[in-house]
């Protein structure tokens, strides 16, 4: 007999009015060109079934994937054609899937837009490298047969350094623009969310957020317009009280130096709270949260669990929840993890 599982001791709360409004902020400064939203990695970490109906009901159309894999999740929410997959067909079995499904390809490649009309053609987007140097056919090839005989929806690229003030974005742009003269498409697209604050210049028909939607900065303009959207929380696992000169976690790193509260967190580098939050220095600062007060974190993380000071909180039991300060650019600070790796890298043990 199987029993349901008893409440998590980790939870993840999705603000999802913040993430409607993240995507009409980006909509909005995306000008005349519609926002879409890329949806790869489980939507950035943070579930795809519980992001994915959110951006759809504030009104998103078009939604990138990574992987093939990635689809059939997304088609539970949104119809197939507004799911394009940017890895494109790498097999034939990839070719047959997107034919069956009816999600869109994403072309990369002279080889892919063979393996794509071999497979029967039709319509697919195609990605052209205008220096990042990553997926997309070169500028040069656009004038290829196999390219020539494909139906380009939208025709995209991708930046490099959008989230920076560097001449190489103006010299994509150009580059985008010279391509797109050479190849019959229905739309353009360029910008991610770093691309949309550089304006309208970049926005194109079309343009690709993720990081933003998901409530991260990619630029400085988009801090105030930005809300945060993921925030764990944890449970307290057990309380104890150490004597001055105990030692906490793996190694004994931190050694109490009077007698002190602490508690045990369910939540650990399995989830994602990598060891670079550890307070191993006694430097960095890094802590939880229970209403206004600072709990610092004390000693190595472990896979399951973390160990705070409750000096500012004695009276906490098991059972009660801490916040993880979560808003992406501190907590890229306090960590020095990417505001990208730090939505991604949350585990699967949420609730
Ligand atoms: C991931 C990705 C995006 C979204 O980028 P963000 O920086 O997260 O906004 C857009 N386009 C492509 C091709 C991508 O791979």
């Amino acid at each position: 007999m199987s029993a349901d599982a008893p409440p998590a001791s980790l939870r993840l709360r999705i603000d999802h009015e913040a993430l409607a409004n993240n995507w009409r902020t980006l909509d909005r400064m995306s000008g005349t060109a519609s926002a879409g939203a890329a949806i790869k990695a489980d939507c950035y970490g943070l579930g795809i079934d519980n992001c994915l109906p959110t951006l759809r009901d504030a009104g998103a159309r078009h939604f990138f994937a990574a992987h093939w894999g990635e689809v059939a999740a997304a088609l539970n929410h949104v119809p197939a054609q507004s799911i394009a997959v940017l890895h494109g067909p790498m097999t034939r079995e990839d070719a047959s899937f997107a034919r069956e499904t009816g999600a869109v390809p994403v072309i990369n490649s002279l080889e892919q837009a063979q393996r794509w009309v071999d497979s029967g053609g039709g319509r697919c987007h195609l990605m052209v490298d205008t220096g990042i140097n990553r997926l997309g056919i070169a500028p040069s090839q656009v004038g290829d047969a196999a390219i020539q005989s494909l139906s380009v929806d939208v025709l995209m690229s991708h930046l490099a350094s959008a989230d920076e003030d560097s001449d190489r974005n103006a010299q994509q742009l150009a580059a985008f623009r010279s391509a797109a003269q050479h190849i019959e498409h229905g739309s353009l697209s360029l910008a991610n969310s770093a691309g949309v604050a550089l304006g309208n210049g970049f926005a194109f028909n079309l343009t690709r957020p993720g990081l933003s939607l998901y409530g991260g900065i990619a630029r400085p303009e988009l801090a105030d317009a930005i809300k945060q959207v993921a925030y764990p929380e944890a449970a307290i696992i057990q309380t104890r009280a150490l004597k001055a000169g105990d030692r906490v976690g793996y190694n004994g790193e931190f050694i109490a130096i009077t007698d002190m509260l602490v508690g045990v967190v369910s939540i650990g580098y399995a989830d994602g709270f990598l060891r670079c939050w550890g307070n191993v220095e006694g430097s960095k600062g890094s802590h939880f949260l229970r209403c206004e007060s600072q709990l610092a974190l004390l000693g190595k993380v472990s896979m399951d669990m973390v160990v705070v000071d409750l000096s500012n909180c004695p009276n906490l039991r098991e059972g009660d929840w801490l916040s993880v300060p979560y808003s992406l650019p501190y907590a890229a600070q306090q960590s020095g993890l990417s505001q990208y790796e730090l939505l991604t890298i949350l585990g699967h043990r949420f609730r």
